[in-house]
């Protein structure tokens, strides 16, 4: 089971959200850490193993992740952060 790692989200691939993308953190650690403490958790949770759903993300920063995860980009921009609740 799939389960977002942002604190206070409840989406996870079980049951009716099944329909909802999860992001796997990003290898770069600078990112990672952004990405980590746009979580708000608590807890030192492993990144590596994690994921946020799509509900915290623009959907100009999906475009290009995708395109970047399909290899059409070589590089994440600087649209690779998150900035949306
Ligand atoms: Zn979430």
């Amino acid at each position: 089971m799939v389960q977002c790692a942002v604190w206070n989200c409840n989406s996870s691939n079980n049951g009716k959200d099944c329909q909802l993308s999860f992001f796997r953190f990003p290898q770069d650690k600078v990112l990672q850490r952004a990405w980590k403490s746009f979580c708000r958790r608590e807890d030192n949770f492993n990144p590596a193993t994690s994921f946020i759903c799509l509900l915290h993300f623009k959907s100009e920063d999906i475009e290009n992740r995708m395109q970047f995860e399909m290899g059409k980009s070589r590089e994440l921009t600087k649209k690779e952060k998150i900035n949306h609740v």
